[in-house]
């Protein structure tokens, strides 16, 4: 399936070679008034010619988040977001570029024409979301009619009420009554299958129900619409006229229609999801979402389950700010959809779960969207829905307010794990430092090493100093060097990094500088691949049009992080400009790490496995060139 959000830059190469298909995008880039897109989500204040306001993709306490209505970029010079207008869009609502585009175009009440794809695609999306909107009404008329499954959901403890709100189902153990249904409907075969709903039979004889005596739990998007379902069985509903049937109708049972290797079993799983469609993608949609939208934002907390009864029975006793995911691991989408709606997400997950084990290894995922993740200890073997039918609402309450940090968790599910002997715990120490070493946030390292030396020296202490000391080098030793993250406050940048982004400013801010430099330079001269990758396009752009417009480079460019790094580039001119001379010196500078580079590099090669003799010249000539270097000025800052 093509993921919408390729069209964008395939638009891209179509407009440099000519075609005219993507100028729509660019006829709503430059007649859309950036402010007024970006207002109704960041309260925007006057600052000389560009406006600023509180960052809203990270948690900011400065105005750092900067609009330029001129330039129409915005930057966040706190987590260095940024881009255009539709960059905005595309990350403060979750929308591919062509939703961002047709929003965008609606609004100036024009149409947006994306390719032929995208207007495929998206009446793919619109059918997928019909069917199964009509599914979705079919399953509670379903419901309405099966007594045992409202029975069901009754000893469970949801009321008509809930499950209303919750627009849960039936779907009858049928075959094929969902996909009779919709043929009356006078649905296709051909759509009915796209919604994967119903599965061709082998013979090609018509379709049969993938959800069969399953409760259903339709799965709605932002915007409302049933992209899919979860389907769970009733525990104790043996529907053994089934299984006969299998072996009439020839077909597989249910459970062998499912992808994933832990639905193949052979024992029925507990859920099964709808496959994904050009509407559903499991690892970015989260279930309750749009019902726990509004509660995340008030209460500036999403509560993280597992299963869609842990949802269904934390909403009911009033913690509407609850979501799970779909039978996935949390995925980078997920957690960015949790971050532009709160700043801190608790995790309430049975302790010996896959999902908390995921939780816990996520923790850079977490660090790097600036999430605060707290985990709700909950008795061994309990899950939320379990724990509030035996303890209450309040008892939850009460394990939310006593939530651990993940690493405060981490630390003590290590120390859990090893004797109170010496040998013990020495290894608990090592497995101790070896989780902290994940920590990005030093003054978090800081904090936890201190708790560790004290738990070790046991009141003790003068030793607890030594202790920590003892920790840091430890910590030290395990510690990679700064790792780039796409949020959260960027890391101080190394000197090579610096020079190479004044003359990549130099490059932004003026053609002529960006034309010269085309002769000057190459892409293997930058050190920092991001660095390299914009100088690449930012060439490639003189290069094809002998001009260099920022605007339209960002309205093409795809890739968020690139987009971040050219905004904040074209934001930061002023402060930034940098004479001639200084100019050609940090150009001269970036020369020399390169041949200093490839210097080690020989030198390396040389010691483990002997050079080429052409290598062998190159290395000298290196040598004799970074010898009349040295001799002029000592290089003083060795590149990253
Ligand atoms: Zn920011």
């Amino acid at each position: 399936m093509t993921d919408s959000r390729s069209a964008y830059s395939e638009g891209d190469a179509g407009r440099r070679s000519g075609a005219r298909q993507g100028s729509t995008a660019d006829e709503i880039r430059e007649r859309t008034n950036i402010v007024e897109i970006i207002a109704p989500h960041v309260s925007l204040k006057r600052a000389g010619k560009r406006l600023a306001g509180l960052c809203p993709f990270h948690p900011d306490k400065a105005p750092s988040f900067t609009v330029d209505p001129d330039k129409g970029v915005w930057h966040c010079f706190g987590c260095g977001a940024g881009g255009n207008v539709f960059h905005f869009l595309m990350r403060a609502e979750n929308l591919t570029f062509p939703e961002a585009a047709r929003k965008l175009a609606e609004r100036l009440g024009i149409e947006f024409k994306g390719r032929r794809e995208d207007a495929h695609v998206r009446s793919e999306r619109d059918l997928v979301a019909r069917i199964n909107g009509e599914a979705a009404r079919f399953f509670q008329r379903e419901l309405a009619k099966c007594a045992p499954a409202r029975e069901y959901l009754s000893s469970r403890g949801q009321g008509d009420e809930i499950v209303a709100h919750f627009m849960l189902g039936w779907a009858p153990a049928d075959w094929d009554a969902l996909y009779k249904h919709l043929r009356r409907q006078g649905h296709r075969d051909a759509d009915i299958e796209k919604t994967g709903l119903c599965v061709a039979r082998k013979g090609g004889d018509g379709c049969y129900d993938r959800f069969r005596a399953r409760i259903m739990f339709p799965i709605l998007d932002a915007d409302e619409r049933v992209i899919a379902f979860s389907g769970r069985i009733v525990e104790g509903y043996e529907p053994t006229a089934w299984q006969d049937r299998a072996s009439e109708q020839g077909g597989p049972l249910p459970v062998t229609l499912q992808g994933s290797a832990s639905e193949r079993g052979n024992a029925s799983p507990k859920y099964i999801n709808s496959p994904e469609t050009a509407l559903f993608r499991k690892g970015r949609t989260l279930y309750a979402f749009p019902l726990a939208r509004k509660a995340m934002g008030d209460r500036g907390r999403a509560l993280l389950v597992e299963g869609q009864f842990d949802v269904i029975a934390c909403h009911a006793a009033g913690f509407t700010e609850t979501v799970a995911t779909l039978g996935t691991a949390l995925t980078e989408d997920h957690v960015q959809v949790l971050r532009r709606h709160t700043g801190r997400v608790y995790a309430a997950y049975d302790s010996d779960s896959a999902g908390m084990k995921a939780v816990l290894r996520s923790q850079e995922l977490f660090e790097a969207a600036r999430l605060d993740v707290r985990i709700v200890c909950l008795p061994q073997g309990a899950d939320p829905d379990s724990f509030l039918r035996e303890r209450g609402a309040e008892a939850l309450a009460a394990e939310i307010d006593n939530a651990l940090t993940a690493m405060d968790y981490r630390l003590a599910a290590i120390a859990a794990n090893h004797p109170d002997t010496d040998d013990g715990q020495l290894t608990m120490l090592q497995e101790a430092v070896e989780a902290l070493a994940g920590l990005r946030d030093a003054v978090a390292q800081t904090h936890y090493i201190r708790r560790l030396a004290e738990r070790w020296c046991k009141g003790n202490v003068d030793r607890v100093r030594l202790m920590e000391q003892a920790l840091h080098q430890e910590l030290r030793k395990k510690t990679p060097r700064v790792r780039r993250s796409r949020e959260g406050p960027a890391p101080p940048l190394s000197a090579a990094a610096r020079v190479e982004r004044q003359v990549l400013s130099a490059i932004v801010q003026s053609e002529v500088t960006a034309r010269r430099l085309l002769g000057e330079l190459c892409a293997e001269d930058f050190c920092d691949d991001i660095h390299r990758r914009a100088f690449e396009r930012l060439i490639q752009k003189v290069k094809a049009t002998g001009a260099l417009n920022i605007e339209e480079m960002l309205a093409t460019e795809q890739e968020a992080e690139l987009c971040a790094l050219v905004s904040g580039l074209a934001m930061t001119e002023d402060a930034a400009a940098c004479s001639d001379a200084e100019l050609r010196e940090a150009v001269e500078r970036m020369r020399e790490w390169r041949e200093a580079r490839r210097c080690r590099e020989l030198l390396d090669k040389e010691q483990s496995a002997g050079l080429a003799i052409e290598e062998r010249l190159e290395l000298t000539e290196l040598k004799r060139q970074h010898g009349r270097l040295t001799a002029r000025r000592t290089i003083g800052e060795e590149p990253a």
